[in-house]
């Protein structure tokens, strides 16, 4: 009788793990032909200054052209990426390709690049920005580098050093999804950080969850004692909004509130219609 059950259990689940191995492989080759053929664009979301409400910095965020799936968002593709070794490579593609786009922009619009922690593993990330930097022409106080925690993760010196070198440039660095994580607070010591970025899961109730709130109001008094610039990422609506503003001292605000991530026309649309307000005002 058990084994029967058994067996029936194992019959009900093999085409299903059949199916997933042959959908994982589909999903690899596509992504390693996308890679060679750099199958893909960077969309850009503003960063907004809470108090005068311009845009100083846009976050580079990749998307994948996919041609029946159209734009595929990084956190399907990315771990697949990660897995086939290739990170390093599209990374590359993806600091370039930002730091161009960012040259065209007003020289106080600064772009942020998300990192992908195994970027630090081959040893020289610090040269692949350097390089960046002087084949593009991009200042270094133009870029900003998004981590997390998983950066010290698996290589924890190496990646310490490569930080401290990149902050020395003149790069800025930024924690992303701060909050997250599973001990955010000792990485505040040890790494040279200009920004934290809170995770959108610490806004998405504050109107309804006065916890929430709260967690925000105290991050954000940590990191103004620790001398961090903030963001509070995924602000949706006027009411979350308005609750950020009554804790003050946020310095930007991202989210869907204030844009979507645009694609490249309507960032300089939007840099456009901005600098034509800065020049109203
Ligand atoms: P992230 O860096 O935390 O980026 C923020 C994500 O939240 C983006 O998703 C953005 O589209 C989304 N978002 C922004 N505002 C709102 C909002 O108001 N509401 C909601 N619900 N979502 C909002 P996206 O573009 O799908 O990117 C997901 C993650 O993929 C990023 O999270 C980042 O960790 C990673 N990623 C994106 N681009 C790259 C890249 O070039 N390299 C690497 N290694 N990772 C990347
Ligand atoms: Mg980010
Ligand atoms: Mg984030
Ligand atoms: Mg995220």
């Amino acid at each position: 009788q058990a084994k029967a059950d058994g067996k029936g259990i194992w019959r009900a689940f093999e085409p299903e793990m059949a199916h997933r191995a042959r959908a994982r492989q589909a999903i690899e080759t596509d992504i390693r032909k996308a890679v060679e053929e750099r199958r893909f664009h960077l969309a850009y979301q503003p960063l907004v200054d809470m108090k005068s409400r311009h845009v100083r910095t846009f976050e580079a965020l990749l998307r994948w052209d996919h041609p029946e799936r159209g734009s595929v968002s990084p956190q399907e593709f990315i771990p697949v990426v990660e897995d086939l070794g290739l990170i390093v490579s599209l990374g590359r593609w993806v600091l370039e390709t930002a730091c161009l786009q960012c040259l065209k922009w007003p020289e106080d619009i600064r772009v942020a690049v998300n990192l992908s922690s195994l970027q630090f593993r081959d040893g020289n990330f610090l040269e692949v920005v350097r390089q960046t930097l002087k084949q593009t022409g991009l200042p270094a106080s133009r870029l900003e580098l998004e981590i997390t925690e998983s950066v010290l993760l698996h290589n924890e010196a190496g990646a310490l050093k490569d930080l401290a070198g990149l902050s020395r440039m003149g790069v800025r660095l930024a924690l992303d999804d701060f909050g997250t994580g599973y001990s955010s607070l000792s990485y505040l010591r040890w790494l040279k950080l200009d920004k934290i970025k809170i995770d959108r899961a610490f806004v998405r109730d504050i109107g309804q969850d006065p916890k929430s709130l709260k967690l925000i109001a105290g991050i954000v008094s940590l990191a103004k004692e620790l001398g961090l610039s903030v963001t509070v990422e995924g602000v949706e609506t006027r009411q979350q909004l308005a609750l950020l503003e009554e804790i003050g001292q946020i310095d930007e605000l991202q989210g869907y509130l204030f844009s979507k991530p645009l694609h490249i026309d309507e960032t300089l649309t939007l840099i456009a219609s901005l600098s034509q307000k800065r020049d109203a005002a």
